[in-house]
């Protein structure tokens, strides 16, 4: 199942073809998106996930067509989904800096699709991890704004390279770390761990997306007596920690299991603690 809008709100097919050749997007990958998890007709953060839109245009001067535009799409997909047979749907946001040589006449559709059958299996079972080198320090992101370090845009080869190395080395997912082997984040997902009653995350000046799952996580953790830190920390803490997840809109919080061939703690009760402090909010 498919969905396509356009951003008058109009329904497109989706096996129309909808970009030119000459679209920015497809041939540099010159453009931004968000993914936001819609369940029942409801967009989970979808606020937030706009903020980050705006956000990471304004990193890459793209000039993004307004929230109203946004909103109408969104609600054209939601209300074209059949909710009753097919109660998750992910929704992609994407604006391109479109045709080249066309000024200020960006690119820009929300689109809904069914929920892979991987990501469900991910978030039931967990995923083993490889920790991978992303090459750049934990510190570069003001000093070289030109490299658009936690900004969501559309050039996502790499990351989709790190997890075809993973599952060359037989793992499912990748942990990024820093020149200083500090975590950074995941190719599609932040990094969560637990100490004790203290949850822990990379901040986003060392480069990451501020990730929308895992803002709500530990929103819903600070109200019900948990301690959140924002801080760096280095990939040997994962460890020793009580627990790790991957935090996204779509795997929502997954557990993992195995770091570099060795096992974590990882505790059904406390998953299941972690998963039910997320989920409280919808
Ligand atoms: N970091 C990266 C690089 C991502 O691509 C994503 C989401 O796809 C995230 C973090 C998690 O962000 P969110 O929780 O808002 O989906």
């Amino acid at each position: 199942m498919r969905v396509l809008a356009l951003l008058d709100g109009t329904l497109a097919d989706p096996d129309t073809p909808l970009l030119h050749a000459d679209d920015l997007g497809v041939q540099r990958g010159d453009g931004v998106f968000e993914t936001v998890l819609v369940v029942d007709g409801h967009a989970r953060e979808l606020v937030p996930h706009l903020d980050r839109l705006e956000r990471s245009a304004h990193l890459m001067d793209l000039s993004l067509p307004g929230r109203a535009s946004w909103q109408r799409a969104v609600d054209a997909v939601i209300g074209a989904w059949p909710w009753g047979t097919d109660p998750e749907m992910v929704l992609k946001l994407v604006c391109t800096r479109g045709v080249e040589g066309r000024d200020d006449a960006p690119t820009g559709f929300a689109m809904g699709r069914q929920m892979s059958s991987e990501i469900l299996r991910k978030r039931a079972n967990g995923v083993s991890a490889i920790t991978l080198e992303r090459g750049h320090a934990p510190d570069l992101k003001d000093r070289a704004p030109w490299l658009l370090l936690s900004a969501k845009t559309l050039s996502y080869a790499v990351n989709m390279a790190a997890l075809r190395e993973a599952e060359r080395r037989g793992a499912d997912e990748v942990v990024f770390t820093a020149t200083d082997g500090s975590v950074l984040e995941g190719p599609t997902s932040n990094v969560v761990l637990a100490r004790g009653n203290t949850l822990l995350t990379t901040p986003p000046a060392s480069g990451v997306l501020p990730g929308t799952t895992q803002g709500a996580l530990f929103r819903a953790a600070e109200r019900a007596g948990w301690r959140t830190r924002v801080e760096p920390f280095p990939a040997t803490e994962l460890f020793h920690a009580d627990g790790v997840w991957l935090a996204s809109s779509i795997r929502l919080v997954t557990q993992v299991h195995t770091l570099d061939g060795a096992q974590l703690k990882a505790d059904a009760d406390l998953h299941a603690e972690i998963t039910g402090l997320y989920e409280s909010q919808y």
